[in-house]
């Protein structure tokens, strides 16, 4: 074993310039999420990178799905190399598309730059590199000329950033991801190249409706406002719920700490006449504002929802004419790998040979693809490993390094000789 791991790291050291070179060239095509453009031509340059590297390859289009249209057709392609028996498959899956480049770059957001041993752009780090941190482990393997008992699958999907329901949840749902098939699951997103991301927190998105009654704004006592409710609900949630929530610990490797917390954020806020235009005097009729929980594993959705339920009775009772409307928008469940998972135990021992230290076990603050990996396919054997730093995901300037991207590869080889354990 030995000397296969020290093959295949030697093959890593000359792959450097095709990774690199690589991951510029999937940074150039802006791949951005809203709308999702260019999804076609970028699963179509992995499939043929794939195809390249010996794998044969598969597209799926979402078909079914509202976002899935012809001027933005959101196109999958998976990947499959197979050894001498089809399991045991570890499944390795990155999303292609990236959130808008926004303000405030020094550099080209799309250009794919290389300097000062890092490679530059949106998508660099989130995660271009991470796809091609997969692709380079799998084409050293087979460089070095070792044949896997089991089997390796690369997926590019999409819209990850915007849920991944026409991405990693569409092929779930059809079956091309599933239990039966994929034994092990790893999605490099950037979170450390030390780290092993075991799932994520809760996902509790609503909105609140307020109604009050419209009247002369001259003579404001005749109505109800809600916009006022609407701030005595917000000053209620500062007070008494912010601070129960912030007491809330999981138990869950949540990083960084101030995610270990239960947290809710005011997304967005309106109410009245909207403003900007001409206001004629009217007592606001209405307010809505729209809330972002995030939940951890140990609260669970159902406390969650009746917690906020109680909080806007308890308003309700203490406030004449409050009156309002609970809306839920979107709810993702709190994912977390099994105890004992071989997919962890694996890449830790590769952190250890190729580090010489593993950072151990994360969690993310937000969510990832790892949700449907678990809920909808049933593969619980699912872990985020890869190159980039979490912090600088969807900020100007994002970057990866090229030591990261390089390391991240012999990670992910060396799990995949030991998950699939060579002939
Ligand atoms: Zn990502």
């Amino acid at each position: 074993m030995t000397n296969i791991t020290d093959r295949v790291l030697a093959t890593i050291d000359t792959l450097t310039d095709e990774a690199v070179a690589f991951t510029s060239d999937l940074i150039r095509m802006p791949t951005v999420n809203p709308p999702g453009e260019l999804y076609e031509e970028c699963a179509r340059f992995i499939g043929e990178m794939l195809a390249r590297c010996r794998f044969e390859v598969e597209y799926y289009a979402a078909e079914g799905r509202p976002e899935h249209t012809s001027a933005h057709p959101r196109l999958n392609v998976i990947g499959t190399r197979r050894g001498q028996s089809m399991h045991p498959l570890v499944h390795l899956n990155g999303h292609f598309d990236v959130v808008p480049a926004g303000g405030g770059w020094t550099v080209d957001p799309f250009g794919g730059e290389v300097r000062d041993g890092k490679i530059w752009g949106r998508g660099s780090c989130d995660m271009k590199a991470g796809i091609a941190a997969a692709v380079f482990a799998a084409e050293a393997i087979r460089r070095a000329g070792i044949a896997l008992t089991g089997s390796v699958e690369i997926s590019g999907t999409v819209d990850e950033e915007s849920g991944g329901f026409a991405g990693v949840a569409w092929l779930a749902h059809h079956g091309r991801l599933s239990a039966a098939r994929t034994d092990f699951a790893i999605i490099p997103e950037p979170l450390y190249v030390d780290r092993i991301c075991i799932g994520h927190r809760g996902v509790y998105w609503f909105e609140v409706l307020t109604r009050g009654r419209i009247a002369h704004g001259s003579m404001p006592f005749h109505g109800v406002n809600a916009v006022e409710h609407m701030g005595m609900l917000l000053e209620r949630i500062r007070h008494d719920l912010q601070p129960r929530l912030a007491a809330r610990t999981t138990e869950v490797p949540v990083i960084p700490p101030g995610a270990r917390h239960a947290t809710l954020n005011i997304n967005g806020i309106n109410g009245g006449q909207p403003v900007g235009g001409i206001q004629t005097p009217c007592v606001a009729d209405h307010c809505r504002t729209v809330f972002d929980r995030r939940f951890l594993l140990e609260e669970g959705f159902d406390a969650t929802r009746t917690e906020i339920i109680a909080l806007l009775d308890e308003v309700a009772r203490d406030v004449p004419d409050f009156s309002y409307e609970l809306r839920d928008l979107m709810v993702v469940h709190p994912t977390r790998t099994p105890d004992g998972s071989p997919v962890v135990a694996a890449l830790d021992r590769a952190l250890r040979r190729v580090l010489g230290r593993s950072g151990g076990l994360v969690a993310s603050p937000g969510t990832y693809d790892q949700k449907h990996f678990a809920r909808i396919a049933g593969v619980h054997h699912c872990v985020a490993y890869g190159p980039g730093i979490l912090d600088l995901a969807h900020q100007p300037d994002e970057y990866v390094d090229i030591a990261d991207l390089m390391n991240a590869t012999k990670v992910i080889a060396l799990a995949l000789l030991d998950l699939t354990a060579t002939a």
